[in-house]
């Protein structure tokens, strides 16, 4: 059994970009995983030498109703689903009100959790991820999702103490 990544985090940080990236290209697609949907999309990912599951959501704010409500039950199931979730953040927005949201779920849940901060390309790095220590949810780790930097150094931090 391969080990099963999620990236998780409000829309537009980044998550797609992170997986197309992981995943290469579009027909990576695991078709045969259960429970399948529109708002959870599962790739194999082989990066840097690692191989994993790597399940993308489609983005959740923490305070959602309806058919908001069900996209943000994907995100769930998703975190449950994984060994490992990576929590992605905007680099450039620091924290805001859905970040804070899904801090609170995932500081509860007992999942190994990496806090990703995108889009690092062009600003002070180290700056944009001491802001998001607060969340209380450890190392922060700088990427720029559409570039591939830090993405390498993020899948050893995750992957080599399993
Ligand atoms: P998602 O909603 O979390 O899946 O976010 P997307 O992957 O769709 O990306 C949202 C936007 O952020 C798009 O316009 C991307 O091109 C942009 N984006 C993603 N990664 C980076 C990055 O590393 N640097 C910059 N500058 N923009 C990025
Ligand atoms: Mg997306």
């Amino acid at each position: 059994m391969l080990p099963v990544v999620a990236l998780v985090g409000r829309p537009n940080v980044g998550k797609s970009t992170l997986f197309n990236r992981l995943t290469r290209t579009r027909d990576a697609l695991v078709a045969d995983f259960p429970g399948l949907t529109r708002d959870r999309k599962y790739g194999q990912a082989n990066y840097d030498g690692y191989q994993f599951i790597v399940i993308d959501t489609a983005g959740i704010h923490g305070d959602e109703e309806g058919v908001d409500a069900a996209m943000a039950g994907q995100s769930l199931r998703a975190i449950d689903e994984a060994d490992v979730v990576l929590f992605m953040v905007d680099a450039r927005d620091g924290i805001t009100v859905a970040d804070s949201a899904l801090a609170e779920y995932l500081r509860k849940v007992d999942k190994k959790t990496y806090v990703v901060a995108n889009k690092i390309d062009g600003i002070d790095a180290e700056v944009a991820q001491s802001d998001f220590f607060e969340m209380g949810l450890g190392d922060v780790y700088g990427i720029a999702a559409a570039h591939g930097r830090g993405v390498e150094q993020l899948l050893d931090k995750c992957f080599r103490p399993l």
